[in-house]
């Protein structure tokens, strides 16, 4: 045994900079990081395919950026953390929190262990603005409505910490017992569909930063209304760097708060710093509803009669559906392992709604397909889309793809680009390729039931199935 040594685990906090637990434990000169693949810990909410391929890209940049000396492990991290107390004298272990429901169990139980074996554990808030034990209403209950938790609870709460110092000067200590590298993690899914993501991002702390800086010179001014439009450059696009810590919500908030005050673009950074605010929603109301990603936050909608065709399923997750826009949405996310918000919303409420296909099949297909997969998030959007969540969107909230097409790509750049068989139809029918005249479509090489779906479903006649169905729980 070599003299005590601290240890700083990566979690969901892949970076050096603003990172508050690794700042504290660089303040002894010497720790020995690592990183634990825990597939078995999660249950059913292992990581999905896609989040796999960035995890993997982000902890190759994390390496390199530690000079190679991050350690790998895989397997239960109960089971990692007792394996490494058999050949290692540990004095402490820092990490920053996390808030699934499986890690906050994992990590109780992991904490009582170690102190148990007299070594000290130092856990930080390093992923999230407010500590959700922060903030509370007069009545010491948790909030269930967005407005009245971010307006009330946070802005007028405690104050976002400012980003941290760099932290000093590390010796990050190899664990040479360990022969786990990178590679023995299998982190690369065995399908190779994600391989067009490669052009679409850049992976790692130093490209987030980028990002952001990018985002504030080019897309901040003009999001509040631009950022409902998915042919336009005006969203920030770092929603995978924020969930895999590549980047703190502090150093966002700050950078974009700032920016907003000198160039005097307030209303769009305030926008913008309300999207985090919802992040923040997310991951508190996982927090204090633990069983949100798997039952319905109000407790009516357990007896809705939700179907699972699995044709209709299957057209939607491919993106063959027959309605372009969401044919759009279901393909960017497909191809490039993102979706724009304004999608996000058309395409789950036309599963929900029109497909009347359960809420929990889009959040799974959204979890394995999705960069930016997270937990608190998508599971908080799903029902809240569904009309199932807390301060849900109105059970009369019912999009129509072709109105929302019309209106949010309105000139069809993004519809024509994830949708190239319809390229040539002219914007008039584009987003209702149905009602065009055979002419037309034939003019431009369009034959539906052959190159291009039929709509999978009648569009009024769902909405009206749909609308008679919820009112029928509405009052229960
Ligand atoms: P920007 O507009 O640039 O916003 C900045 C940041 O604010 C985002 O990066 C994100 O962290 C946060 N944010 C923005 N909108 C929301 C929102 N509505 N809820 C929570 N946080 C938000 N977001 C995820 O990060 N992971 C998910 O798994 C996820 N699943 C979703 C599922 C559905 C059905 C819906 C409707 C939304 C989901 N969202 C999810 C929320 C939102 O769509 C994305 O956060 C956003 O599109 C990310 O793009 P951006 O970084 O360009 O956002």
């Amino acid at each position: 045994m070599t003299d005590s040594i601290t240890i700083f685990w990566f979690r969901q906090d892949l970076r050096i900079s603003d990172n508050p637990a690794l700042s504290e434990a660089a303040q002894g000169g010497s720790l020995m990081s690592i990183y634990i693949l825990d597939d078995q810990s999660p249950g059913p909410f292992k990581m999905g395919e896609a989040s796999r391929w960035w995890l993997h890209h982000s902890l190759e940049n994390l390496n390199k950026s530690l000079n190679h000396s991050l350690n790998f492990y895989r397997g239960s991290s109960r089971q990692v953390f007792r394996d490494i107390l058999k050949s290692k004298k540990i004095k402490a272990v820092f990490w920053n929190e996390c808030y699934e429901p499986w890690r906050v169990e994992n990590d109780r139980l992991i904490k009582h262990e170690l102190e148990k074996a007299g070594i000290e554990c130092h856990i930080f808030n390093g992923s999230f603005l407010w500590d959700p034990n922060s903030i509370l209403t007069k009545e010491k209950t948790p909030y269930k409505v967005f407005t009245p938790f971010y307006r009330k609870g946070c802005l007028q709460g405690p104050i976002p910490r400012k980003p941290l110092p760099s932290i000093p000067k590390v010796h990050f200590l190899k664990d040479h017992s360990n022969p786990t590298v990178l590679e023995n993690l299998n982190l690369l899914p065995k399908k190779d569909w994600y391989k067009s993501f490669g052009s679409f991002w850049e992976i790692g702390e130093k490209s987030a930063h980028k990002k952001l800086e990018h985002f504030l010179e080019n897309g901040l001014l003009g999001y509040q209304e631009k950022r409902n439009h998915p042919d336009k450059l005006n969203v920030s696009r770092l929603s995978p760097h924020l969930h895999f810590g590549e980047i703190s919500p502090n150093q966002i908030w700050y950078k974009a708060q700032s920016k907003g005050q000198i160039e005097g673009w307030e209303k769009d950074s305030d926008c913008f710093l309300t999207e985090l605010g919802w992040r923040e929603f997310s991951c508190y109301l996982l927090y204090y509803f633990p069983e949100l990603p798997h039952e319905n936050f109000q407790k009516k909608f357990n007896n809705f009669p939700w179907g699972s065709n699995k044709n209709l399923l299957q057209a939607w997750q491919k993106g063959q559906t027959g309605i372009p826009i969401v044919d759009a949405g279901m393909r960017e996310l497909w191809q490039t392992g993102y979706m724009h918000n304004r999608l996000r919303m058309i395409v789950a409420s036309f599963l929900v709604k029109n497909l009347g296909i359960h809420w929990r099949f889009g959040e799974e297909w959204f979890w394995d397909c999705l960069v930016d997969a997270d937990l608190a998030s998508n599971s908080a959007s799903w029902q809240w889309v569904a009309g199932s969540g807390a301060d849900a969107s109105p059970y009369f909230r019912i999009f129509n793809p072709v109105l929302q097409g019309e209106k949010f790509d309105s000139q069809g750049i993004y519809t024509r680009r994830f949708v190239p068989e319809l390229e040539n139809l002219p914007l008039k029918y584009l987003f209702k390729p149905w009602e065009a005249p055979e002419d037309v479509l034939q003019k431009a090489k369009i034959t539906l039931g052959t190159t291009y779906p039929h709509p999978i479903v009648d569009l009024n006649k769902s909405r009206q199935r749909a609308l008679s169905t919820y009112k029928s729980i509405r009052n229960i």
